[in-house]
């Protein structure tokens, strides 16, 4: 089979391997669709922070089921599955005994394609050990290129979860990546009143409005964004809640200095991987809620299966483009041109 293996910083390696073959409690999935994430993009343009070993990449897998190993009774050969981030422990650590699998204390190594060997760039993935990891059945009526998109749809659902945002109010999305798109579309069948959403890329407005936004502001265009907010919301203050989904220093600060009003929240939901220069004071005396968010639970993703098979949710337009394995580097994780790009998809039978 064909895997893309990382060996390090702007090295991905397109390798034959043989099929891999399931020990006990271990299955082996055959990968229809597997998503490219930012994360993936950051590991191969930086290397990855901790695991040095050639890793296949991937972790937005789905996929049929193509062989269970001794033990596995809760899977079978055939059925249609969802593989991805965050893995968890069995041995009941303080988070997971909460039931806050996301922030597992042993979740990490066990991840597919972030803290192992294993991923889904490849025909064929290994579930090295299926009690430590999420794997989630799909319905039938539920087509495998809707649900692949799970990781970022989950990401944006539960930091909306996790926020204290109410019906009618006001709110602010910086980002118009995946993330921010899959929030606008939540936020507004969750009733919120004006939905502005800060970005740097017009082109993707049209889009953004489709989804359910209110206003787009180009942040590289606007001189005053606080007051621009202000004014479109009417109001000598600015959002109720604003949600920080583009993962970019900057835009932290934006949602920060200029899109909260006194005592209302910024749910941080991109992951920001630069420094970032606060002056706590500056913002302090107003008492914004600062609060975070990190990827989600598998319950999530069963509710966001069961909003797309009841129709309650669907994301046009989301993937942008699906490549073969071969194409992986050059139309994928060091694509140039990502005007207009959102999600990207591998099929590894292509
Ligand atoms: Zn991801
Ligand atoms: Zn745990």
């Amino acid at each position: 089979m064909k895997a893309a293996v990382l060996y390090g910083k702007e090295d991905v390696r397109l390798e034959e391997r043989p099929i891999p073959k399931a020990g006990p409690n271990q299955m082996v999935v055959k990968i229809n669709y597997v998503g490219i994430c930012g994360t993936d993009v950051e590991f191969f343009r930086h290397g990855h922070p901790f695991y040095h070993e050639p890793m296949v990449l991937g972790h937005e897998n789905s996929g049929t089921v193509s062989e269970v190993g001794e033990g596995v009774t809760e899977f079978q050969v055939g059925d249609r599955v969802l593989c991805g981030p965050p893995a968890h422990c069995v041995e009941d650590c303080p988070s997971c005994r909460r039931g806050e699998t996301n922030i597992c204390i042993n979740g990490f190594p066990r991840t597919a394609g972030i803290g192992g060997p294993d991923g889904g760039y490849a025909d064929y993935y290994l579930v090295r050990d299926v009690a430590h990891t999420m794997l989630i059945k799909v319905p039938d009526n539920v087509e495998f290129k809707d649900a692949v998109l799970f990781d970022v749809i989950c990401v944006a659902l539960h930091g909306i979860r996790k926020s204290d945002f109410k019906l009618g109010d006001n709110v602010v999305v910086s980002g118009t990546g995946p993330i921010g798109l899959s929030a606008i579309q939540f936020l507004k069948a969750g009733g919120a009143n004006k939905i502005i959403v800060l970005g740097t890329n017009s082109a993707k407005f049209p889009t953004l409005k489709e989804y359910g936004a209110d206003y787009c502001i180009n942040t590289k265009e606007c001189a005053d964004i606080g007051g621009e907010i202000r004014s479109i919301l009417g109001s000598p203050v600015g959002a109720d809640i604003v949600f920080e989904c583009a993962g970019q220093p900057d835009s932290l600060l934006n949602c920060i200095h200029q899109c909260v009003r006194p005592g209302g929240q910024v749910m941080i939901i991109g992951t920001i991987q630069s420094p970032v220069t606060l002056s706590p004071g500056n913002f302090q005396i107003f008492e914004p809620d600062l609060k975070s968010a990190f990827v989600y639970t598998a319950d999530e993703v069963r509710m966001y299966l069961e909003m797309l098979a009841a129709g309650k949710i669907s994301f046009p337009g989301m993937v942008t483009d699906i490549i073969s394995l071969t194409d992986c580097v050059e139309r994928g994780l060091d694509r140039k041109d990502r005007t207009g790009m959102l999600k990207i998809l591998i099929d590894p039978s292509l």
